[in-house]
């Protein structure tokens, strides 16, 4: 039993191993207690350079799974044109089904189309712990967003199996379908995929619900395959951050707070058309003037108060549309993100408050309506956030706790299980191009965070 305890990773383990070292030897020796305090010091420095063994992510085997994986769909530019459904989507699947199979999951795709691969755990009872990302990409995306995810979810696989430990919780390794087309898989596990989305057409041409049969789900049975709250135990999800937060801080690992909430309106500013020649400056109702203030305003609104919201225009256009003639309407876009929904509001509020002034002064109209594409705040369970920010901190890694201006599969788990987000580095800050990187060491790092993280959830850190 002692020699047993030797395969596990961690200071847990390396402090069980002292408790066994402890009790053998009194048990076989009958040390008296002062020979036996001086013995236990020995014992735990020798133990130290054991646990700084402790498993750690092969940077190679990661690299080479992400370049394996970045040949399915690979387009001109360096990056993947691996939208989902597509032929490409349904050849990295195979691929990273592969790699589950050969890692000694049971691997299933269920309703949603989403892969899953389980490995067992010691405890009959216990919940599983599910962790991944997604392989799907945008057209003209890169090779890490998603990706990143799911093969260090499959290398704390490896280093379980390397290590020969079988955690108490079963392990469910995810490749969520169709992330980037809408969260389609995480929305169908978690019972939120509205019937609308099913006959959306997708980037592959496929509709929502013949594309998921494509790739071996049938979302007839989603309402049969779902994850209801408290069925898992936790879920974890390692992305690319997808900003430059980290890189230009020089910070090895984000702690994700939450997914920000997303506000959209669809804005109309109506003046009058008229002849740009003859109409003299102190008599337009220039719409695509009082376009250019309320856009000022966007910018305004978000700035002038701390905290790390967003606002931004990014859309713009007039009508008649012709050099000769003062735009009579102006369509603008108004996007508004925050980590809490009253700093939405309240930035909305300002805008709008603004608006008001705008019009009465410009003569020109000014209307909002919101979209129904809006997401609210799915802020990441305190909890989670500790467990990843102590995984960092015991591998001596640096770390920054931030929001996620993204939308990832996390924010639909949110709502059935204890969810964390672990980010890593993206160079530049770049992603949704062939230009996104993320370093092998930086990947090693988050898999390392990751494996880390999983043990303490398996140990009961959500029970403390
Ligand atoms: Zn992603």
């Amino acid at each position: 039993m002692c020699a047993s305890q030797n395969h596990n990773p961690g200071h847990r383990q390396a402090v069980l191993l002292i408790n066994c070292y402890t009790s053998c030897l009194t048990h076989h020796f009958n040390f008296d207690m002062p020979r036996l305090f001086l013995l236990i010091i020995i014992v735990s420095t020798l133990i130290q350079p054991g646990f700084a063994q402790s498993p750690q992510a092969d940077p190679q085997r990661l690299e080479h799974r992400i370049q394996t994986l970045s040949q399915f769909g690979a387009n001109a530019e360096g990056g993947v044109d691996r939208v989902a459904y597509s032929q490409a989507d349904l050849d990295g699947r195979e691929y990273i089904i592969g790699l589950m199979r050969d890692a000694g999951l049971t691997v299933r795709i269920d309703a949603g189309g989403n892969i899953i691969g389980q490995r067992h755990g010691t405890d009959a009872d216990a919940k599983p712990i599910m962790f991944g990302s997604h392989t799907d990409s945008v057209p003209g995306g890169g090779n890490y967003d998603g990706p990143v995810g799911v093969v260090t979810a499959l290398e704390v696989i490896e280093l379980l199996n390397d290590a020969a430990h079988t955690t108490r919780h079963p392990l469910q390794v995810i490749d969520f379908s169709n992330e980037e087309g809408g969260l389609v898989g995480s929305l169908a596990l978690t019972g939120k995929l509205r019937a609308s989305a099913l006959d959306v057409v997708s980037h592959s041409g496929l509709t929502i619900y013949d594309g998921t049969k494509a790739i071996g789900g049938n979302l007839d049975n989603r309402n049969d395959d779902q994850i209801a709250p408290g069925d898992i135990e936790a879920f974890i999800e390692l992305h690319i951050e997808q900003g430059a937060i980290l890189d230009n801080s020089n910070t090895d690992i984000g702690v994700v707070q939450g997914i920000v909430g997303i506000g959209w309106w669809d804005v109309t500013l109506t003046g009058v058309a008229n002849h740009a020649g003859t109409t003299p400056m102190n008599l337009r109702d220039d719409a695509m003037l009082a376009a250019a203030e309320l856009t000022l305003a966007v910018n305004q609104a978000a700035t002038s108060r701390p905290g790390g919201q967003v606002a931004t225009v990014g859309r713009i256009q007039a009508f008649p549309g012709a050099p000769n003639v003062i735009p009579g309407r102006v369509e603008i876009s108004l996007e508004i993100r925050d980590l809490e929904q009253a700093v939405i509001d309240a930035v909305y509020a300002d805008i709008e408050q603004r608006a008001i002034e705008i019009s009465e002064l410009s003569g020109v109209a000014i209307e909002f309506a919101p979209i129904d594409v809006a997401s609210h705040p799915a802020p990441i369970d305190p909890r989670m956030r500790d467990i990843i920010a102590n995984a960092a901190d015991q591998l001596g890694l640096s770390y920054q706790r931030m929001p996620s201006g993204a939308g990832h599969d996390a924010q639909d788990m949110v709502s059935i299980a204890p969810t964390g987000m672990i980010f890593v580095p993206s160079r530049g800050g770049l992603s949704h191009t062939p230009q996104e990187f993320t370093s092998t060491r930086d990947m090693a790092n988050g898999a390392n965070v990751l494996l880390h993280t999983i043990l303490a959830i398996d140990q009961g850190a959500l029970d403390q």
